[in-house]
């Protein structure tokens, strides 16, 4: 979208913007089922503009915040997922980290206009650099490691939360129900109580928060929520637990802006992407070895995550990584250590899989929606080390697994745990003040327009 047409009663402008981020929220929930409880975000809809807010590709937490924040696409920025390929090798496979990014996210540009920022959680923001203001980083941060900009800030951390200060909750697709929550529970409180401390401190012009515990959550309970899941469970305890926990952001959100709410403050609440049943998992590099494409070194006797070390790479073509989203690379004869397809077989090799995929059946039956993208069709440059191809499996109902040695090619669940739930392409998007129209409901604002709605409230100049 472009911004100017985002409905106003003024110029668009303010002297601050606060952007609450909230990992993962679901528009049928946040802004429908269960918008009556939660006043404070009835509030902004009614005060602002709103609506379902289409994320990136690929809609992942990490790099979706930081292309949010850029406002350049994952092509630009170089990476493509929560972990990246550093290198041609085939085991060259690290967590995504703020440097390999190539983009620069906002608060790294509004220092040159006099500009500060308070930068508090975001995904992919590890290890931090610096910024004008304060950044504390976000999930996927190494326990122990520097994470705060400037360091003395980590002391005021400290100070304000202790140890209840958590990045992320560890090996949350593993803990009982309770557990999580609990854990979730205190986390959040933390994040928010150091985020309104740091908000009162008014030093800021852009302040932006994000919280990960939503997103947690969702994958844990979704089928507690969700009737039209394969694996619902009527728990009324578990769905009151997470609408209670929708009331508990609800009430920082408030604070956050009672704390604020100066009449020159523009607020808005985003998240990266939504949430929607997982209905089971493809195991796309199993598939690619029934389809000739890959060879393993030695049959297995059972199944296994992915490892390059299994792999006879002088008899594979192509090799995948899975997620929410399947990335599938050539074995490149040049490019990779033992690359065996030319550059002029690439195109027939990936049509070959295109066809394959799109006669897919379901154990249920159905056919499976595939929706197949070659990279230089996603984004205009590839920087760093881009897959050739990016799959979705029924519209994100199914996720891409990397396993192989199993007996079928299809999961009920997730191979790095159990899962309830898988992302959705829409995310959640308020923003009030600034001279927005009051309580519009907006179509087709996607997540790459927050970073210009961003620049023009707070009038500043964007090459990109
Ligand atoms: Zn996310």
């Amino acid at each position: 979208m472009n911004i100017s047409h985002l409905p106003t009663t003024d110029d668009l402008g303010a002297e601050r913007v606060m952007v609450i981020g909230l990992d993962c929220a679901a528009p049928e929930l946040w802004l429908d089922r269960w918008r009556h409880e939660l006043p404070n975000i009835d509030a902004l809809m009614r005060r602002g503009v709103w609506g379902p807010m289409r994320s990136c590709h690929p809609p992942i937490t990490v790099p979706a915040w930081m292309i949010m924040a850029s406002g350049q696409d994952a092509g630009a920025q170089g990476v493509y997922g929560f972990r990246s390929r550093t290198g041609p090798g085939y085991g060259d496979l690290t967590l995504t980290r703020r440097d390999f990014f190539q983009g620069q996210p906002i608060w790294e540009r509004l220092g040159d206009e006099g500009l500060r920022s308070t930068i508090i959680g975001v995904p992919g923001t590890w290890p931090p650099r610096p910024l004008a203001g304060q950044m504390i980083t976000g999930p996927l941060t190494p326990q122990q490691a520097p994470h705060c900009w400037p360091r003395t800030l980590e002391t005021q951390v400290e100070a304000l939360a202790g140890a209840r200060y958590a990045f992320d909750v560890e090996g949350f697709r593993e803990l009982p129900p309770d557990v999580l929550i609990e854990r979730v529970c205190e986390m959040t409180q933390a994040r928010f109580e150091v985020a309104l401390e740091l908000a009162r401190q008014d030093d800021w012009n852009l302040l932006w928060v994000v919280e990960i515990g939503l997103d947690r959550l969702y994958h844990a309970l979704w089928h507690c929520i969700d009737p039209t899941h394969p694996r619902y469970v009527d728990d009324p305890a578990l769905a009151g637990a997470l609408l209670d926990y929708h009331k508990q952001l609800d009430g920082h959100i408030g604070a956050l802006v009672e704390a604020c709410d100066d009449g020159e403050t523009a607020f808005v609440v985003v998240s990266d992407h939504g949430a929607k049943s997982m209905t089971g998992g493809f195991l796309l590099n199993q598939w690619l070895i029934e389809q000739g494409l890959m060879t393993l070194k030695a049959p297995l006797e059972s199944k296994v995550r992915f490892d390059p070390a299994l792999i006879d790479w002088s008899q594979t073509r192509v090799w995948a990584m899975g997620g929410y989203c399947g990335r599938l690379f050539v074995n490149l004869e040049g490019r990779e250590p033992q690359g065996i397809v030319k550059a002029d077989e690439v195109e027939a090799i990936l049509a070959q899989i295109e066809a394959g995929l799109q006669g897919l059946v379901t154990p249920q039956g159905e056919a499976l929606a595939v929706e197949t993208h070659r990279t230089g069709d996603l984004y205009r440059e590839a920087l760093g080390w881009p897959p050739e191809m990016v799959v979705y499996l029924g519209d994100l109902a199914w996720r891409a697994l990397d396993t192989v040695g199993a007996p079928s090619v299809w999961a009920k669940s997730n191979d790095s745990g159990p899962d309830s739930a898988n992302h959705a392409w829409h995310g959640i998007f308020i923003a009030a003040g600034g001279g927005l129209a009051h309580g519009e409901a907006v179509e087709g604002f996607e997540l790459l327009d927050v970073a210009p709605l961003l620049e023009t409230l707070l009038d500043v100049e964007v090459t990109r």
